[in-house]
Formats: structure tokens, C-alpha cells, sequence
């Protein structure tokens, strides 16, 4: 039997005053529901070097990621569900209490192994490669073509009239996954949550076949408070607002950046009139473990 529980998904109508002024209709795919620890989208992500991985014969995954990786522990999680050994490399010298995201890998028997900044740098060479050729290799953050492909599967709880899909990114390969499979009226919008990388549109244009014409698609780069898992007083607030307006649970990484973005290019006129406008959840809930007792309101 699965871990996951694809069974809880659903999709939340979300009222906000802006959202009737503008008269657009907005609510948000709760992937996050798929497990309490394993981001809804990387499982989606890893299903194509999963699928390539078996047809090549491989019982052993091998990925990359910090300490706090979302993308670790969904692999380990991955790999356990279908009864194949994970080797997880992981930046920086090993730490004496291990996160919650580590711990979490190890029951999943994911075998860990700590890289020296210096080594993580340069784990595309071949050193890694050959002491460890029985594994498949997923690079960081499941970044890749393979890892567009799962991420159709998203679109069964993706209402059909939906004609704006917004959601965060970090690689940008699961918001590759939604241009590659949207429909013809729907157009795809990116929050992206990491400072300074721009780069991501070449990014995600480098994972689509070269015969591939994607509907409009765009990325806002202003909605990162101050970079990766950075934080201000005020976007904890407004945590604690959508909670208590919507009972929304949100990520201080990831989702409620991306609920900030949307909710703010909703106020600036960005989605016409009767737009039908769906979020998604991608998860990453665990990471508020970080966070002070109190200080949020879920
Ligand atoms: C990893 C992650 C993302 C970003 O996904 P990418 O495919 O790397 O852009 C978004 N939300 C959550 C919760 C994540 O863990």
C-alpha cells in the first residue's frame, strides 16, 4: 500500500474582499494533503526518473540536497514505496542533530552521506559516478526534463475551467510540468521564491522538447521576501491571516509567498474579470517546524 493518501487531495474555495471586487473566482489545490511530510509536487516530480530508473534495470536512486531538503525526503519516501534502495547526498559536514527532514529519510532507510561544500559543488563530476554506478541519478531538486513528465497527473483535480494555474517555484521543473500538460486556455504563472535567479525562464524552456510550443507563461521575481526561506514579521502575519480568514495552512518558503504574489497581482488587475484563477499547494508544511512555538496560528 502507498504512503501517500492522493485520496485527501482537494480543491478549496479561497474569499478574500479582493477576489469578489476583481470578480474572479479563486481556490487552491490541496496537494499538501498528499502526506504530512512529503511535498505534494515532488512526489509528481519524481514519478518520470522513477519509471526511466526501473526501465533501465536500476534498484537504487541516488539525489542531492541540503539538510532541510523537501526533495530528500520525498525521493526516500519514493524509493520506499516502490522497494528500491535511496542514497541521499547531502551538503555540508554531518550535523550532530540531525533535522526533522533527515530523520524522516532515515526511517525511510534512505542512506545518507554527507558531502563537503567543495565535493557538493562538484558532484557532477565523475568521482560520485563511478563508487556509486548501481545507482540512477536525479540531480538537486529533481531538476530535468524526466521530471516534467509526472506532473499531468496534477491536472485530475485541476477543474477543467481553471484559466490561470498559479504556482511557486524553486528549479521551476514542476512549473515546466504545467505548461508542458496545461490546456489550450489555460495560462500558467510562476511565483518565483529564490533571489536574484532570473535565469529560471531559460531554465524551464531547456526542459521542453525542442518541438513544444507552450500557451503564455510567466514568472514574477518580486514575491521572495528577502530570498530562500527568508522571512519578515510581516509575511507571518499574513500567515496568520489567510489562516484565519480561510483556514488556509501555509509554508513560510514556499505557498504563503506564493499566495502573497497572487493575492497582490489580483489586486493590481492581473487576472480579467470572471477569470478562473486555482493555486497550488505543493506542500512543504513540515518546514514551520523551524519556526518559534506561538508563532503562527496552525
Ligand atoms: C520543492 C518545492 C517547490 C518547488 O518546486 P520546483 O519544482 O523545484 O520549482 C514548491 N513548493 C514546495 C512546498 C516545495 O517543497
Amino acid at each position: 500500500m502507498s504512503i501517500i493518501s492522493p485520496e485527501k487531495v482537494f480543491v478549496q474555495q479561497l474569499n478574500l474582499p479582493v477576489f469578489s471586487e476583481r470578480k474572479i473566482q479563486v481556490s487552491i489545490v490541496r496537494l499538501d494533503l498528499i502526506h504530512p511530510f512529503i511535498s505534494g509536487n515532488k512526489w509528481f516530480k519524481l514519478s518520470g526518473y522513477i519509471k526511466d530508473a526501473a526501465e533501465k534495470g536500476y534498484q537504487k536512486i541516488a539525489t542531492f540536497g541540503g539538510a532541510y531538503s523537501n526533495h530528500i525526503l520525498a525521493t526516500a519516501a519514493y524509493c520506499y514505496d516502490n522497494s528500491l534502495k535511496a542514497v541521499g547526498f547531502i551538503r555540508g559536514e554531518e550535523p550532530s542533530d540531525y533535522s526533522n527532514i533527515l530523520q524522516e529519510a532515515l526511517k525511510f532507510n534512505m542512506q545518507l552521506v554527507f558531502l563537503s561544500r567543495e565535493d557538493y559543488k562538484n558532484r557532477n563530476l565523475s568521482f560520485l559516478k563511478e563508487e556509486y554506478s548501481d545507482c540512477y541519478f536525479i540531480d538537486e531538486g529533481g531538476f530535468g526534463p524526466l521530471g516534467i513528465t509526472g506532473i499531468k497527473d496534477i491536472f485530475e483535480w485541476i477543474p477543467t475551467e481553471t484559466n490561470f494555474i498559479v504556482a511557486a517555484c524553486g528549479t521551476g521543473t514542476t512549473l515546466a510540468g504545467l505548461i508542458y500538460s496545461a490546456l489550450l486556455h489555460q495560462q500558467i504563472v510562476g511565483i518565483n521564491v529564490l533571489k536574484g535567479y532570473e535565469a529560471i525562464v531559460e531554465d524551464i524552456n531547456s526542459l521542453f522538447p525542442s518541438y513544444f510550443k507552450p500557451n503564455k507563461w510567466e514568472v514574477f521575481n518580486d514575491y521572495h521576501f528577502g530570498g530562500y526561506a527568508k522571512k519578515t514579521d510581516s509575511l507571518i502575519h499574513f500567515m496568520n491571516q489567510l489562516w484565519d480568514t480561510n483556514r488556509l495552512p501555509t509554508d513560510f518558503v514556499y505557498e504563503s509567498k506564493m499566495m502573497f504574489g497572487l493575492i497582490d497581482l489580483a489586486e493590481k488587475g492581473y487576472f480579467p474579470q470572471n477569470s478562473s484563477v486555482l493555486a497550488i499547494h505543493s506542500g512543504g508544511l513540515q518546514g514551520n517546524y523551524s519556526l518559534p512555538k506561538g508563532l503562527l496560528h496552525f
